[in-house]
């Protein structure tokens, strides 16, 4: 079938304490096809079970250095004592094609990809934060993965409270229930994005006349100026 619209990718940011759920949230929607996970280069060390190349690019502080030298992060931050940032080639790219992209970022990284000179990485931003339903519980959740040393879940548990006052800066927030309806809220709100009109354009060949609307729509309309004339002897006295 003919298609009426095009529209660019949509630059999804995802962020959230430690222990919210957002990475998982993240994986499940890429596994079903909703976007492309961009994965993060980071200078911490690989939790057992973590692939590089596939969870994170595992660098050193070094290479992490270099790369942010030569410009290759779209953002970068210290998140917990470590760096992590996310690759421009991971993102622009897919935006440009028409495809949705995910990344699992802080609340610094966020502020910074808001802020982005490109207005392709500008005009496609959906920011959602996924916050506990409390303290106790993220406390719990994350003592439950044993993930982290006490150390790191102390340093981790002290930041999330700062991360978690950041909400007001996203579009969209998410109060952690199950694994299956997190994900289905942020499904939701993708599903409401993608019909965003101001995301759209007339795809080659479409219907001139519906999908040109775009194109013309910063022209006067003569139909709207009727639509306002007051009926004979209506006219406002002056
Ligand atoms: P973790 O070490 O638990 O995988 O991630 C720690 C924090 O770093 C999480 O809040 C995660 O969202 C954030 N993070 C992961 N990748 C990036 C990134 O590329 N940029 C920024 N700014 N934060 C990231």
């Amino acid at each position: 079938m003919e298609k009426l619209f095009e529209r660019q990718g949509m630059l999804c940011v995802i962020s959230g304490p430690s222990g919210s759920g957002k990475t998982s949230v993240c994986r499940t929607l890429f596994e079903r096809g909703e976007w492309i996970y961009a994965t993060s280069c980071t200078t911490r060390q690989p939790r057992e079970g973590e692939v590089d190349g596939r969870d994170y690019h595992f660098l050193s502080e070094d290479e992490f250095m270099n790369r942010t030298l030569c410009g290759e992060f779209l953002e970068f931050a210290k998140v917990h004592g470590r760096y992590y940032g996310t690759l421009r080639s991971e993102v622009v790219g897919h935006l440009k094609a028409g495809r949705d992209v995910a990344v699992d970022i802080d609340v610094q990284g966020a502020a910074l990809i808001r802020m982005c000179a490109d207005p392709v990485v500008r005009g496609s931003i959906v920011d959602i934060i996924i916050l506990p339903d409390g303290m106790d519980e993220l406390r719990n959740r994350l003592a439950g993965r044993a993930t982290e040393t006490e150390e790191q879940l102390r340093v981790r548990l002290e930041n999330a409270g700062a991360e978690m006052r950041q909400w007001t800066a996203y579009s969209y927030v998410i109060v952690s229930g199950s694994r299956e309806e997190d994900v289905e809220s942020v499904r939701t709100i993708l599903t409401a994005e993608r019909c965003r009109s101001s995301r759209l354009r007339p795809a080659e060949g479409a219907d001139e006349e519906v999908a040109g609307a775009r194109m013309r729509e910063s022209l006067p309309e003569i139909e709207q100026t009727e639509i306002f004339t007051p009926p004979p002897g209506r006219e406002p006295s002056t």
